[in-house]
């Protein structure tokens, strides 16, 4: 690790850990730390950060050394008692800071920790101006690191475009290549939109086969067209991708994944979907039934509650001011997490895979129900399908775990079915013609 100098001087000028400890706070949290605000060195054109500079007009959009002390300090801090910190950048793109940068929140994290509190570092990048040094940096600190790619380049450079509009897959195959070459753990995160939504196989394949991928993040690109880059209004753009096109994305990457890949590639959907089917709580916010403990942290201190809703009326406060632990427990923070489930319409009150769905994320709930009611998921027909698709193999596999068995053992249950008796999924058609194929 190279010596950059850390001043410690100011971090203890922040407010302190409140005592006792606000009940309303979560002991688990998490937050994505953005220290270049929105600013990256490319132009996607569905990147709804872009717009967000006019949040703070004039501002060079770089997190101070103050702010740098005082976040991580909080953070540690707000994590007394646990053994495992995770300290999570991304952007805008993270790496416009430098590497310098990284070194010293890494320095400052280590020299503040707690006793017995390890360090999980990640960040999330477009990966194009990683370098060697970059590298080395991530493979020592053994960060997980999050490679924006939507697919084979035809695809991904559809909307992945430079600030001249140029396709940028080739630098972020290089930037991967590099993480590889370090050995540094990696992860892909795939929008889908319309560009790639009617291409799930090809995508998936792509990502698993030629690039070796093992965890692969869906995000489906809900994009509002109302020129503000805010959670308003009730129409999307082109590029966003259609409801039914999500669920059969879903859909059909899910089939492939059962075929072949359960307990070898970790698809985030998945997984929550099997915790809901075994009655654990969801493993991703969006499938929880409340949210709240997921929050952004900008360039300047400020905090919101969450990274979809950095906006005015999400402003929680800022770090310098008040300390992360109040401002997680605030009535403000408490109420946006308890009205992901107080604002469910009544289509989803009465819908059969509640429990798994919870309406999804509230930034998408814009669409009627057929009661009227507006606040109906956009993406609804695609859950809905997916999830019924789901049901028989997640039953079968919540069965294995509950029997102290392992998930892709379902392998095994599909190989040994009679071909000519009905699938042990439960779609009532014979094995061969479903999961015994
Ligand atoms: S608003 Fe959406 S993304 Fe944010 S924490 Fe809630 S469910 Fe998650
Ligand atoms: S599938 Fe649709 S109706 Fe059912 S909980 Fe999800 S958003 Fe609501």
């Amino acid at each position: 690790m190279s010596a950059v100098p850390v001043s410690l001087g100011r971090a203890g000028d922040g407010p302190a850990l409140p005592s006792p400890r606000p009940p309303t706070a979560p002991r688990q949290f998490h937050v994505l730390a953005k220290p270049t605000g929105p600013i990256c060195n490319l132009d996607c054109t569905y990147c709804f950060f872009l717009s967000k500079e006019a949040l703070y007009p004039g501002d060079r959009f770089r997190m101070g050394d103050d702010v740098l002390e005082q976040y991580v300090r909080q953070l540690l801090e707000a994590h007394r008692g646990a053994s495992l910190v995770t300290i999570a950048w991304q952007g805008g793109e993270p790496t416009l800071m430098g590497v310098d940068f990284f070194r010293r929140a890494i320095e400052l994290a280590e020299s503040l920790k707690q006793p017995g509190q390890q360090l999980e570092h990640t960040i999330q990048t477009n990966g194009t101006l990683l370098t060697d040094e970059w590298c080395a940096l991530l493979a020592e600190h053994r960060f997980l690191v999050g490679i924006s790619i939507d697919g084979p380049p035809e695809l991904h450079d559809a909307y992945r475009v430079d600030k001249r509009g140029e396709p940028t897959s080739a630098k972020v195959l290089r930037g991967l290549e590099l993480l590889k070459a370090h050995g540094v753990d990696w992860n892909v995160l795939c929008t889908v939109h319309a560009a790639n939504q009617h291409q799930p196989l090809e995508v998936y394949r792509w990502l698993r086969d030629e690039l070796g991928a093992t965890h692969v993040q869906l995000i489906p690109i809900v994009e509002r067209d109302n020129g503000t880059g805010f959670q308003e209004g009730d129409r999307v753009t082109e590029r966003s991708v259609d409801p039914e096109a999500w669920g059969t994305f879903l859909v059909t990457v899910f089939d492939e994944w059962l075929a072949h890949d359960v307990g070898r590639v970790f698809v985030p959907h998945f997984d929550a979907a099997l915790a809901s089917w075994v009655g654990a709580p969801a493993s991703l916010c969006i499938f929880a039934e409340t949210c709240g403990d997921a929050v952004a942290l900008e360039h300047n201190g400020d905090l919101y509650s969450c990274d979809h809703f950095v906006e005015p009326a999400h402003l929680l406060g800022n770090l310098r001011e008040t300390h992360l632990v109040d401002l997680l427990g605030s009535p403000q923070q408490r109420a946006f997490g308890a009205a992901k489930r107080d604002a469910l319409p009544r289509q989803c009150l009465e819908c059969d895979v509640r429990f798994a769905c919870h309406g999804e994320c509230p930034k998408n709930r814009f669409t009627a129900a057929t009661d009227g009611d507006p606040h109906l998921n956009y993406l609804c027909p695609g859950y809905l399908a997916f999830f019924h698709h789901v049901d028989g193999p997640m039953r079968l596999m919540a069965d294995l775990l509950r029997q102290g068995r392992y998930a892709d053992e379902i392998g095994e249950v599909f190989a040994r079915a009679p071909r000519n008796e009905p699938c042990p999924c439960g779609s009532g058609r014979k094995a061969k013609h479903c999961h015994g194929r």
